[in-house]
């Protein structure tokens, strides 16, 4: 693992949580842990790379990217996959207190 590369979290719409966009447009939405920006990148995994983890549906290898804000190296891990806003709101209360730097608030 390069030590370049920073971690952050991914999130992936599917289900009732897509519903408002081109089922072909299968995105990853993440924000730079480096530079808060945040960015989107084509799903790369299929649905088969995701398990049922600590209440969600997650892919623990992740994918990388860049980012386009700061240009750095960004992996993200876990990608978290979410079906609707309920699953949404659980996920955001679930995640905040482990991933969120306090400097980004
Ligand atoms: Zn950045």
């Amino acid at each position: 693992m390069s030590k370049g590369s920073l971690e952050t979290l991914g999130v992936r719409y599917t289900g009732r949580a897509a519903l408002d966009r081109d089922p072909q447009d299968d995105r990853l939405e993440f924000t730079c842990p480096h530079c808060g920006t945040v960015g989107s990148k084509a799903a790369r995994r299929s649905h088969a790379e995701y398990h049922f983890t600590d209440g969600f549906v997650q892919d623990l290898q992740g994918e990388t990217t860049t980012c386009r804000g700061c240009k750095r190296s960004l992996h993200i891990s876990p990608v978290v996959m979410l079906h609707d806003q309920d699953e949404k709101r659980r996920f955001e209360a679930f995640f905040e207190t482990e991933l969120v730097p306090a400097s980004l608030n």
